[in-house]
């Protein structure tokens, strides 16, 4: 797979000044989808009520296919859930279980992404995945790396995980991209947030940053200048007479 010819030429380029070049991935929904992990904490959540909630019935059939959107407490109201108390209980089952190695397993590609990765590394890229899931989810998240194909903890990929909990994930993907200055230079930028694409144009003017079109918090910010957009990782970085 043959990278597009700006990033070929970026990757030369900054390979002649002796750095790295780096492509900077976001991980949620900008290279896997959370949706089935989403769909199977609700799927546990609803089966504990079995007996409890009229409700239980039409959203136990329901949820393994539920349409998933952003906001997970919109997900809840969409199974029928309507009593507040029972809202609230269900969004505190779903946080619990959100960053837990046993849900996080089921993180499915987003189309083209594994492609996207490949190449960039067979051009000699380095790839650093820069995610606000805690550090307590990195086992998790190399194994299922792993069963995905997509490189981690060989040279030239890296995990960047939140390594404080209580930091807001703008302050931290703000604080972990002026390490990953260090590494070298990046040549590329993706994530689904667009207040985190922000924070990168700012911090690395000079590389191509991108907006992954699937979904993002509700709220965001509007994109600043210079920042591209694109539905697919592989449209944007395998060249259109390579693609598979
Ligand atoms: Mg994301």
């Amino acid at each position: 797979m043959t990278l597009t010819h700006d990033l070929a030429r970026d990757v030369a380029a900054v390979t002649a000044q002796g750095r790295a070049p780096l492509a900077i991935l976001d991980v949620d929904l900008t290279l896997v989808d959370n949706a089935p992990r989403s769909r199977a904490i609700f799927a546990d959540w609803i089966a504990s009520l079995r007996g409890h909630w009229e409700g239980f019935e039409a959203a136990i059939q329901k949820a393994p296919t539920m349409p998933i959107v952003f906001s997970a407490e919109a997900n809840l109201r969409s199974l029928g859930v309507t009593d507040e108390a029972l809202v609230r209980e269900g969004l505190a089952y779903w946080w619990r279980a959100f960053f837990t190695a046993r849900y996080a397993m089921l993180d499915t590609p987003i189309p083209g992404s594994i492609e996207a990765a490949l190449a960039l590394r067979a051009a000699g890229v380095t790839l650093v995945y820069l995610t606000a899931r805690p550090a307590t989810l990195a086992d998790a998240t190399i194994a299922r790396f792993r069963e995905l194909g997509l490189p981690v903890c060989v040279p030239g990929a890296v995990l960047v995980t939140k390594d404080d909990p209580a930091e807001p994930d703008r302050a931290f993907k703000e604080r972990a991209l002026a390490w990953i200055a260090s590494l070298g230079r990046p040549i590329l930028m993706v994530d689904n947030e667009p207040g985190h694409v922000n924070a990168m144009r700012a911090a690395f003017p000079d590389a191509r940053a991108v907006l992954i079109e699937t979904r993002h918090s509700p709220g965001a910010p509007p994109l600043v200048d210079g920042v591209d957009r694109a539905p697919r990782l592989d449209h944007l970085v395998i060249a259109a007479s390579a693609a598979t």
